[in-house]
């Protein structure tokens, strides 16, 4: 079955009289518990595409199906519901919400689903990251590192039928990225998480099941050995 499904996707940027074609009639499908790199030059596009099959963003034309909803034809609240549902995010910068301690959150995907659980939860992630002790800390008194294994707490606290991570390891030394690493892919192990990955790291890319090369907006497919 196929948990993703995009096809002819295009997205167009308007700047004054000027339009940027991003994303150039984009195919692919991505079946459930796959495990995919998206690679590609910087300005190829990348991240652009993973906000619209993630549903943050709306395409120009084309569709994006995820797990069965078609995302093109929704209002931003109806595709709000459907990531509340299926999906989990990890940024590049970790989009931590300042005001909140790292427990707190990891906390808001569990109280927009109204677990009566959600701090007890919460706690129980911050531990399967190795953070059981940092839930009172704000995401300043956190080190990168730090923040990206909350990120990645409040991202499983989804239970994500897919994980969307945008260079998940970008910002981090090799030591920690490792272990963010180790983490997302423990999630495709463990509840057979389909993984949609986008990075620089070609090392990162080889270890997945199959690379999608993206340049000037267009993609290539090609299989991984
Ligand atoms: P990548 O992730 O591969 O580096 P992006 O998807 O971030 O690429 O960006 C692709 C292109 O789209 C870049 O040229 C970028 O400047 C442009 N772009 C991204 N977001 C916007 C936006 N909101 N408005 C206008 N142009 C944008």
């Amino acid at each position: 079955m196929n948990i993703l499904s995009v096809s002819n996707l295009s997205k167009v940027y308007q700047s004054g009289s000027r339009k940027l074609t991003v994303l150039d009639e984009v195919n692919f499908d991505i079946k459930a518990g796959e495990i995919i790199s998206i690679v590609g030059p910087s300005g190829s596009g990348k991240t652009t595409l993973l906000g619209l099959c993630a549903g943050l963003d709306s395409a120009s034309t084309g569709k994006v199906s995820l797990n069965g909803a078609n995302l093109q034809t929704m209002n931003e609240d109806e595709r709000a519901a459907v990531r509340n549902q299926n999906v989990g995010f990890i940024f590049q910068n970790f989009q931590l919400l300042p005001t909140l301690t790292a427990l707190e959150n990891v906390m808001v995907p569990l109280e927009l689903k109204k677990r009566k659980d959600a701090r007890a939860k919460a706690q129980e992630l911050l531990e399967k990251v190795g953070l059981g002790n940092r839930g009172t800390h704000y995401p300043t008194q956190l080190s990168g590192g730090e923040q990206q294994r909350v990120s990645i707490a409040r991202a499983f606290a989804n239970e994500p039928k897919i994980l969307f991570a945008d260079e998940p390891t970008g910002n981090l030394d090799t030591e920690t990225g490792e272990m963010i690493e180790k983490l997302i892919f423990d999630l495709n192990k463990e509840q057979g998480t389909t993984l949609v990955l986008v990075t620089h790291d070609l090392e990162l890319a080889a270890k997945t099941q199959r690379i999608i090369h993206i340049k000037g907006g267009k993609i290539q497919e090609g299989e991984h050995a």
